[in-house]
C-alpha cells in the first residue's frame, strides 16, 4: 500500500492489496500490515456530497466521505478512477470519495466543514492514485462542471485535471498528491480501462496510542 508521508493513519492500496472493503480475507491481511482493528466502517458510494460522523464500524448509509474522532475506528472507500482523499486534523479523520461528480457536488468542502463542525481543524490531506489529467478524457458537460482545472490527454483531446480541482477545494492545508494515473498504470483498477467491477481500497485511521 502507499503510505503518505507526514500522515498518521493513511495508506492506498493497489489492486494487489485486495478489495479489502467487500473481501474480508483481504481486508485482514491489509488490517495485519497496517496495525489496526478488522472492523472498519464503510458507506454505500453515490457519487454525492454527503459525508457522515461515525463512531463505530460497518455500513454507515448512502454517502461519499466519513469522518471520525474514535481512534482505531479505520474508515475505507473503495475506487477505480474516483479520487480516494485524506484528511487529517489534529484529533480528527476523514476520507472521501470524489470523481467529477463529487468534485462538482462539494464533497471535499462537506469534509472539510464536518471535521470543523467537531472543533476540529484540517492540517494535511492526500489525494491518492485516480484516473489523471493524461487520461480523463471528458465531454462539455463535465468540463463545465469543473470549472477552470481542464487539461488534454496524452493525445490531445479535452481532459479534466481531477488531481487539480481537488487541491484548489483544499487550499489552505498541505496537500500529497500520489500523482498515480489508475488508467496508466497497470497495478491499478480502473474502471474506465477495464469496465471492472474491482475496486483498490483506501483507509484512513487515528492511531490508538
Ligand atoms: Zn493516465
Amino acid at each position: 500500500m502507499i503510505r503518505p508521508a507526514g500522515f498518521r493513519g493513511a495508506a492506498f492500496g493497489d489492486a494487489a492489496d485486495g478489495n479489502g472493503r467487500d473481501d474480508l480475507d483481504m481486508r485482514s491481511l491489509i488490517s495485519e500490515e497496517l496495525g489496526i482493528p478488522h472492523t472498519w466502517a464503510f458507506v454505500n458510494q453515490v457519487h454525492g456530497g454527503v459525508v457522515l460522523t461515525v463512531d463505530q464500524p460497518g455500513p454507515a448509509g448512502s454517502a461519499d466521505g466519513l469522518i471520525t474522532e474514535r481512534p482505531g475506528l479505520p474508515l475505507t472507500i473503495a475506487t477505480a478512477d474516483c479520487m480516494p482523499i485524506i484528511v487529517e486534523g489534529d484529533r480528527s479523520v476523514a476520507i472521501l470519495h470524489a470523481g467529477w461528480r463529487g468534485v462538482a457536488s462539494g464533497v471535499i468542502n462537506a469534509g472539510l466543514e464536518a471535521m470543523r463542525a467537531l472543533g476540529d481543524t484540517p492540517r494535511r490531506a492526500a489525494i491518492g492514485p485516480s484516473i489523471g489529467p493524461c487520461c480523463y478524457e471528458v465531454g462539455e458537460e463535465v468540463a463545465a462542471a469543473i470549472g477552470d482545472q481542464t487539461s488534454r490527454t496524452t493525445s490531445g483531446t479535452p481532459s479534466v485535471d481531477l488531481w487539480s480541482a481537488a487541491a484548489a477545494q483544499l487550499s489552505g492545508i498541505d496537500v500529497w498528491r500520489s500523482d498515480v494515473c489508475t488508467f496508466t498504470e497497470p497495478g491499478l483498477w480502473s474502471y474506465r480501462r477495464d469496465a471492472t467491477e474491482e475496486r483498490q481500497v483506501s483507509v484512513a485511521w487515528l492511531p490508538q496510542d
